[in-house]
């Protein structure tokens, strides 16, 4: 489960890594009154979980409380990258002389966690990476003996922080291992961690990612800090409906049944996509092997109801659940959906009973279906339909 910074910042804080005080508050004039109450200039910064919100205008400062709730104002409501802005950090400000990055993830291709740190924060980390890897320090950490000061030390070393700040970070960096450890996570990050004029250094910003796996065991972390499913989460409403969804970037929605069919889907609709405009999946949605009319219908509002979705390629090898029962489903859910589902549909079947799936289909008549009999055919076609719609 992803965090939002201020959720990030709680959890340091508990573990003693430095911020600054704060509160969220979903109104512009409620900025006012933490504005008072902090009585310092103070930074109002959009809580979305996504990054790069500083260069979409989501971070402002504001240096009296008219000011704040000016800044509220601007920042309540924007879309950052798709996520509404519901809540806003309202936050002292602090003076910046360095910004530093530290982070500890999950290294999944080397079976171990890493640290990666960086004297040179700020920026997108991403492109720091790219454009200076030297810049960029990554130190394996052996997940039984974990950070203690020593290896603190030499992730700060490698990191080249200055010496006059050594200390200082080495403790932060520790306490963020104890983030990362008790917590139960797989990603915490902190970019800026700023060193202020005077030499104090503070995480400006946090970004931690808790692990779903360990949820039975920090009940209290996750049930407090989940999210109320707004209407243009997709992936929040499609757990809600139990649906195994994943939203990607692209601009073809994708529904199959069996999670190897959807990734082969997924690589087919990418390389017919190069194409058509340069049109990729818009999803993974594997609706597994029993799927119901209605768990089609589920799936089928939510891939319809992304806005960047422009055709669906829906892709069924008929199984235990046979082709007839999954063109029933198609049937039953455009109808359930009526004028929801206006975006045309490209439906692939193979397998069982597959043609009396395909006559269910042909007689239903239904105006933005079009079946294809062939995988690549059909991610051809709907390719087509979703450039075409560009
Ligand atoms: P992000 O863009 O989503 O990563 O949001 P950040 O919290 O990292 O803020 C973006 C940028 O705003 C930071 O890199 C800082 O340069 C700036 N910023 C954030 N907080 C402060 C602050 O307290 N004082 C000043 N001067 N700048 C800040
Ligand atoms: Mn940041």
């Amino acid at each position: 489960m992803d965090l939002m910074e201020y959720q990030a910042k709680e959890l340091f804080a508990k573990h003693g890594v430095p911020v600054l005080p704060g509160e969220t508050v979903d109104t512009p004039e409620a900025a006012r009154g933490v504005a008072e109450r902090i009585g310092k200039p103070v930074v109002v910064k959009a809580q979305v979980k996504t990054g790069g919100r500083g260069k979409a205008g989501g971070v402002k400062l504001a240096d009296t409380p008219e000011e704040a709730v000016a800044r509220a104002t601007d920042i309540l409501g924007l879309d950052i990258k798709g996520h509404l802005v519901r809540k806003v950090l309202v936050t002292e400000a602090s003076d910046i002389d360095t910004e530093y990055y530290v982070s500890f993830l999950l290294d999944r291709a080397n079976r171990s966690y890493l640290a990666m740190a960086s004297a040179e924060g700020g920026m997108e980390i991403e492109q720091l990476a790219v454009e200076r890897p030297e810049a960029l320090a990554k130190v394996p950490v052996d997940a039984v003996k974990g950070v203690d000061e020593t290896k603190a030390r030499e992730i700060v070393a490698a990191a080249k922080i200055p010496a006059d700040v050594a200390d200082q970070v080495t403790a932060i960096v520790q306490s963020l291992w104890q983030v990362f450890v008790e917590e139960e996570a797989t990603l915490v990050e902190v970019n800026p961690l700023c060193r202020t004029p005077d030499g104090r250094i503070v995480a400006l910003d946090g970004k931690v990612t808790l692990d779903g796996n360990a949820e039975f065991r920090h009940k209290d972390v996750f049930s407090a800090y989940a999210d109320v499913v707004a209407d243009d989460d997709l992936e929040g409403r499609a757990k809600a409906k139990d649906l195994n969804y994943v939203k990607l970037d692209g601009q073809v929605g994708i529904i199959g049944n069996g999670a190897g069919l959807v990734m082969s889907t997924l690589d087919v609709v990418a390389y017919a996509g190069e194409k058509h405009g340069g049109v990729k999946p818009a999803n993974f949605l594997d609706i597994g092997g029993g799927a119901s009319a209605q768990v089609m219908a589920d799936g089928l509002e939510i891939i319809l109801s992304d806005p960047d979705v422009k055709s669906v390629f829906v892709n069924v090898f008929g199984g235990i659940t046979s082709c007839d029962a999954v063109a029933d489903g198609i049937v039953q859910a455009l109808g359930m959906l009526g004028d929801a589902a206006h975006k045309p549909l490209v439906v692939r079947l193979d397998g069982n009973n597959v043609d009396e799936g395909h006559r269910i289909l042909s007689e239903a008549n239904l105006p933005q279906v079009t079946v294809v009999d062939t995988m690549d055919g059909a991610a051809d076609k709907a390719a087509e339909l979703a450039g075409a719609a560009l």
